[in-house]
């Protein structure tokens, strides 16, 4: 028998769909992103012993936490609103669902996960049947303590205390609010059961270089914390107890990685447009969400800040960020930019993002209360956050700040949050407070945006075509499901058409339009939007050279020639076949064979 990595356990493989290359060798951290399904485990008396001790750690650490928040809630949104917060710290001294859950430990020896399931399941029952309203109404505070508790039980804790120098991350489902809690120079990949291409862990990975791999199903149930691991991430391979001769294999290839957060101002590009053969310049711009990305705006060239995603603030600040807390963030982003200026999107949350309060989880969240809907819900929310961009852009006046409203469905939508925005601006004034000049885009993601393009345009500044949701939203594929990522065709002819026309539109009305989803990311999508006569990308900054190479190398003329070709193909197939043949006979020098889209088997869709 060989010699084994880690223990005794038998090698396991697992296979996934890779969605940022490299190989890694560590240990596993195993996160729990609270949402996802309750696992029963059977335990002995001595473990069931354990795991009431794990249970009640568990809940002191859930109550320090909500002590925190409900501080917080109390300074920022006042005492009447932070009263919730006491209820929920009440339930967790209740014997009829804490204690209730401990017994349920010793006498059914389960997980402490389980009983919490069990124990509040049963509570949810009872308070459905009470005739009271309000009492009716409290199970959703019931739901919220549950939701907590799975939480911490799943080792929310330990993403913070417990990474080593080489942890991999397993998780269920790696949500935006986890990534920005991690600290990226001891993750050495990052691994989830559910994700898709354009997930924003896979997103954020690529950026930073750390391997990643989606869609490996069970892993996360049944790997534990400490287990050995390795990854090829462009093959999308797991292994879990890795013989040492699998081991050695992958640490061989494993490169070693240096990482900084600290800003580098020696070795910086220029940051100046990408110019094809035929003198077509093309802007390249950077999409940063975490400081750990700021490094690579200078380093990679980028003209300033095409895409700020404000929405991971909530997850650093755990809930909605104070007024200053933004102004001092939107600033340093400012500062960042430079001459070539700042894009600010307003909170994207819900959908797969960050930071929504745990009592607004909904049922079909891509359709939901998302983005400038949400903010336009939550009109304090909006007001405070654009107060802060008016100020942060009176803070550098030679770089220009621009608001971006995000999943823009209706004109009203737009209408609504620039009558905010000036209602803002004139009080600041009144004030006396510094304020600065702001433009206005909508993001263009979803099929109404697209079809009511040219009114649109007329009422904003600019765009910002959001190609991941545009995708998702006209194929209506999740991005973050591994089941449809087969589906999920970025050449897609409708969604060529849609860029097509929202192209034509902002052209026709003389605004600029920047292109920032994942396609812009990739040299053989960004072949084809400059051929739709995309004139400015913003993508993650450690893609630009590469982009940036491939834009000097060719001629916008051919590239308009076969774009025009993509848009008369009737299938996504048609499209990538063309795609793949232009472009290999044309540069084959540029696009190699794994840098174009792949052939989809039959047998997939
Ligand atoms: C997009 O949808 O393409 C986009 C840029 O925004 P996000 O990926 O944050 O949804
Ligand atoms: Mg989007």
């Amino acid at each position: 028998m060989e010699a084994q990595g880690s223990s005794a356990k038998a090698e396991e493989r697992w296979q996934g769909l890779g969605v940022s290359d490299g190989f890694a060798t560590g240990q596993v951290l195993r996160i729990h992103t609270g949402a996802r399904s309750v696992y029963r485990a059977t335990l002995t008396k001595e473990e069931s012993e354990e795991e009431i001790n794990r249970f009640r750690e568990a809940v002191e650490e859930t109550r320090k936490r909500l002590l925190e928040i409900r501080e917080r809630a109390g300074r920022e949104i006042g005492a009447e609103q932070a009263y919730i917060f006491d209820a929920h710290l009440l339930m967790l001294e209740d014997r009829s669902l804490v204690g209730a859950a401990e017994n349920y430990i010793r006498q059914e020896g389960t997980n402490a996960e389980w009983a919490v399931r069990v124990v509040t399941d049963r509570l949810l029952i009872a308070y459905a049947q009470i005739k009271d309203d309000y009492l009716r109404e409290r199970s959703s505070d019931v739901e919220d303590v549950t939701r907590r508790l799975l939480t911490t039980l799943g080792g929310e804790r330990s993403l913070k205390q417990g990474l080593t120098e080489d942890s991999v991350i397993v998780a269920e489902e790696l949500l935006p609010s986890s990534i920005a809690e991690l600290d990226f120079a001891r993750v050495r990949a990052l691994i989830s059961d559910a994700g898709g291409w354009t997930s924003h862990a896979a997103i954020i990975a690529r950026g930073l270089g750390i391997p990643a791999i989606v869609g490996v199903r069970d892993l996360h149930r049944r790997s534990r914390t400490g287990d050995s691991i390795a990854v090829d991430a462009k093959k999308g391979e797991v292994v879990l107890h890795p013989l040492t001769v699998t081991l050695n294999e992958f640490k061989a290839k494993e490169p070693h990685r240096v990482f900084s957060n600290v800003a580098v101002e020696a070795g910086a590009t220029e940051a100046k447009p990408a110019r094809t053969l035929d003198g077509v310049e093309i802007a390249l711009r950077a999409n940063v969400e975490l400081r750990a990305e700021y490094e690579g705006v200078r380093r990679y060239g980028a003209q300033g800040i095409g895409l700020y995603r404000s929405e991971f603030l909530w997850s650093l600040h755990n809930g909605i960020p104070s007024e200053d807390e933004q102004t001092e963030a939107y600033a340093e982003v400012v500062r960042l930019a430079g001459g070539d200026g700042a894009t600010i999107r307003l909170f994207d949350l819900g959908g797969d993002k960050a930071g929504l309060p745990e009592a607004e989880v909904e049922r079909n969240p891509a359709l939901g209360l998302r983005a400038i809907r949400f903010c336009l819900q939550h009109e304090e929310v909006l007001r405070r956050q654009i107060r802060a961009c008016l100020r942060a852009a009176a803070t550098e006046k030679s770089v220009p700040l621009k608001i971006v409203l995000p999943m823009v469905s209706d004109i009203t939508d737009v209408r609504r949050a620039r009558r905010i925005i000036a209602e803002e601006c004139e009080r600041l004034k009144i004030a006396e407070t510094k304020c600065g000049e702001i433009k206005t885009g909508a993001m263009i993601e979803v099929p109404s945006a697209v079809f009511t393009a040219h009114a649109l345009a007329r009422e904003v500044d600019f765009f910002s075509l959001g190609t991941n949701d545009l995708v998702q939203y006209i194929l209506a594929v999740d991005r973050g499901n591994d089941n449809v990522a087969a589906w999920f065709r970025t050449l897609h002819p409708a969604v060529l058409r849609s860029i097509d026309y929202t192209l034509t539109a902002a052209r026709v009305h003389s605004i600029p339009v920047v292109v920032c989803g994942e396609m812009a990311s990739s040299p053989a999508y960004a072949f084809v939007l400059v051929g739709l006569g995309a004139r400015d990308l913003s993508m993650t900054p450690s893609a630009i050279p590469r982009v940036r190479h491939m834009i000097a190398n060719i001629d916008a003329e051919s590239a308009r020639r076969i774009a025009e070709e993509c848009l008369r193909c009737d299938t996504a197939d048609d499209a990538e076949e063309l795609i793949r043949q232009r472009l290999s006979e044309g540069w084959p020098h540029l696009f190699s064979p794994e840098s174009l889209p792949t052939p989809k088997s039959a047998d997939k869709i």
